[in-house]
């Protein structure tokens, strides 16, 4: 008998295993944490076999929690960290060097050549991508490069490139399947998004021979088994999303227009804009969001390097609270920040200024200002940042922001919803079960082995949402969003005097 559909979770700082039943409802969780290596400034690496192992354990812990085996399972889906990527001897099946984490700015230097060399169009047109070390293909340079030996188990056919997905699909089914899905290879900066392949001349740019990479599927494919030896059973890996991806999926935000925001450490907000890519010019990336047959849905994206993270420094860095969920508390003990506005451009500002040099200030103190105002503000300010993108996102796609579906650590807290709400002249939806991500590629998991016949048979299951809807007048909204905007211009050029 099935019950369960698993959703492997394999995020930057931990792995998780959800077993979801046929409702959407989360039943069965088990996660694990596991070590960020720094060897150098700047450098971010995991090992993959930790990567592997943690993630095989939570599988396993899952399964027990729920008295149960990978026999009662529907399909596996997963989500994964993007951009990081993996290297490994497709012959022993070991891997060759670290994984290089997406947060990883050891190719920042080439990044800034391949800019000066008058790439960042070229890049931008064909991956819907900015030319930045986050995204895989500087890494995976990097790598060929810099390890020893790399270049000649390349050239005889034995290397094996991939993001996570493909790292651990390969260990899934027992080394039989290379393969990754369009959401993850649309991060790559090696794919194109108009044809939907790797492009041969950003492979020629970045010297990556072909057959080191993972065949590209549709999200909703059936990417291999699990392999019955190391398992007990042979279950279908159906569902492969990149983690926003994953999220906007899970958040049922199918329809052109629809758009979700995480509020975790950084804010990334992704707007579905239907079967047609929309390049833009405007700092927004523009990828691919999912692929079932062989109709592919793109999405804008947009973040905030710093959200939840302003909330972090008032606790850890001013001491003004001793959790996050205490800068509600406070922040509801007055009518509003009192004038004041915090920036907190801690490192830069990304869209729509794009200002590395950009740094925090706190301004429009006055006599009256007490902590309770700077909490405010600063809560406030993760409201106003996503703001910004939002309207980028409405110019970009001249399509309505209606509502903003919503998740992440910082979406617990409704005074900021009410505030993003008031600002963004928005409806902003919560739904009671946050864990978007995960749920996203259970559904489109259990799409692919058809336990559900459509997307709006998965969006009937999404229920228990709470809504925060706009009550505050347009000549208020004016005023305060001019005011961030004076704010946030005198935050920029601050550290290159
Ligand atoms: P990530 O996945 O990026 O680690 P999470 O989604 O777990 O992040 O969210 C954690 C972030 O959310 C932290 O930066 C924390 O400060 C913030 N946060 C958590 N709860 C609240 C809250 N009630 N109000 C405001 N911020 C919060």
């Amino acid at each position: 008998m099935k019950k369960y559909i698993m959703a492997l979770d394999q995020g930057t700082t931990s792995s998780r295993c959800i077993l979801f039943d046929k409702d959407g409802v989360a039943r069965y969780t088990a996660q694990r944490e596991f070590p960020q290596i720094f060897k150098i400034d700047g450098w971010v690496e995991h090992d993959p076999l930790t990567i592997w192992s943690t993630q095989a354990a939570v599988a396993t812990e899952a399964l027990m929690m729920a008295g149960s085996s990978f026999s009662e399972v529907y399909a596996v889906g997963i989500t994964n960290q993007r951009e990081t990527c993996i290297a490994w001897n497709k012959k022993t099946g070991e891997p060759v060097y670290n994984a290089i984490v997406w947060q990883c700015r050891r190719t920042a230097e080439y990044c800034e050549q391949l800019r000066s060399e008058g790439y960042a169009s070229f890049i931008k047109e064909k991956t819907g991508l900015l030319i930045d070390p986050y995204f895989s293909a500087t890494k995976l340079k990097w790598m060929l490069d810099n390890v020893e030996g790399l270049r000649e188990l390349a050239e005889r056919g034995e290397l094996a490139f991939g993001t996570v997905d493909s790292w651990l699909i390969y260990k899934l089914t027992g080394g039989k399947r290379h393969v990754t899905d369009v959401s993850n290879a649309s991060r790559t900066m090696l794919f194109n998004l108009h044809t939907m392949q790797y492009d041969s001349e950003l492979l020629s740019l970045f010297g990556i021979p072909k057959d080191t990479l993972p065949e590209v599927l549709p999200s909703s494919s059936v990417f291999g088994y699990t392999d019955p030896s190391l398992f007990g059973a042979e279950v279908p890996i159906a569902a492969v999303l990149g983690d926003q991806q994953a999220a906007l999926f899970g958040q049922c935000c199918f329809a052109s227009g629809d758009v979700k925001n995480t509020y975790g450490t950084g804010a990334f907000l992704l707007m579905n804009v239907g079967k047609t890519p929309r390049v833009t010019r405007d700092g927004l990336l523009t990828t691919v969001g999912w692929q079932i047959g062989d109709e592919v849905t793109y999405a804008l994206e947009g973040s905030v390097f710093t959200c939840g993270a302003a909330i972090q420094w008032l606790r850890d860095g001013m001491k003004l609270i001793e959790s996050a969920p205490d800068s509600e508390y406070y922040a509801r003990k007055v009518k509003d920040s009192g004038g004041v506005i915090v920036v907190p451009a801690f490192t830069g500002l990304g869209a729509p200024c794009w200002d590395p040099y950009a740094r925090g200030l706190i301004i429009g103190i006055n006599r009256g200002t007490t902590k309770n105002h700077i909490i405010r503000a600063t809560l406030e300010s993760l409201a106003y940042q996503t703001n910004d993108v939002i309207t980028l996102m409405r110019e970009a796609s001249g399509l309505e922001v209606s509502t903003l579906r919503v998740d992440g650590g910082a979406s617990q807290n409704s005074l900021l919803l009410q505030i993003q709400a008031d600002l963004s002249d928005t409806v902003i939806e919560r739904p009671a079960f946050a864990e978007s991500t995960a749920l996203g590629c259970a559904m489109l998991a259990g799409l692919t082995v058809g336990l559900y016949s459509s997307l709006d048979e998965i969006s009937a299951l999404r229920k228990d949402t709470t809504a925060f809807t706009p009550c505050m007048s347009q000549d208020e909204r004016e005023r305060l969003l001019s005011a961030w905007c004076r704010a946030r211009d005198r935050a920029l050029g601050w550290a290159n005097p």
